[in-house]
């Protein structure tokens, strides 16, 4: 690596930076950027420059969009009074392949996770029961994962929204234990969505 100039060494540092990313594949994609294109390598650094300035997290439900609503909040054809909650917006992103769900979405941003100090202010949970609180929901699925973590989060959940006159059900089995949603196939998916039950 030294045998490199220094703006060179310095991409390499910074593409070792990245998640999934080793100094042997980092090294590999610098050299391949300094023998591409001008332009390539302009719209790359645009592109990442443009995601970070343009991404937001929609207003009402905390997904990712590009707008002060994302695209499924902003869909009329929607059912705004059920309101699915999700960790990550890669979750949410799974359901909406799977295509068995027509409701909204609520991302928590996270799960409980008392050994990490991830407590309940830590993720959007305050966010979720004002939503409910506000009226017009009529049942809220959840959908965190079924690692010890994201069962916790789900009983935690049904236990803040008790008090409300709404509907809580939990995800069917079919997701594996220990499951992230994003890794699930997705008929298994669609499965567990439409047969969700009811938290008592
Ligand atoms: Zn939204």
């Amino acid at each position: 690596m030294e045998y490199y100039p220094a703006p060179l060494r310095r991409l390499i540092r910074l593409m070792a930076r990245l998640p999934g990313i080793g100094e042997k594949t980092a090294e590999r994609l610098a050299l391949y950027l300094l023998s591409a294109g001008a332009a390539q390598v302009e719209e790359l650094a645009r592109g990442i420059v443009e995601v970070k300035q343009k991404v937001r997290l929609c207003s009402r439900c905390f997904s990712l969009s590009d707008d002060e609503l994302c695209a499924v909040c902003s869909n009329p054809a929607r059912d705004a009074a059920l309101v699915c909650v999700v960790e990550q917006p890669g979750d949410m992103v799974a359901l909406e392949k799977s295509g068995g769900y027509t409701g909204l979405y609520h991302v928590l941003s996270g799960v409980l996770s008392p050994l990490n100090g991830v407590g309940p202010d830590e993720i959007r949970v305050r966010e979720l029961i004002e939503r409910v609180a506000a009226g017009g929901v009529r049942e809220v699925v959840l959908a965190t994962g079924t690692s010890v973590e994201g069962e916790a989060t789900a009983v935690y959940l049904s236990g803040r929204l008790r008090d409300f006159p709404v509907g809580v059900t939990r995800i069917a089995s079919g997701v594996p234990m220990g499951g992230d949603l994003k890794y699930v196939d997705q008929v298994t998916l669609k499965r567990a969505m439409e047969s969700r039950r009811a938290l008592g």
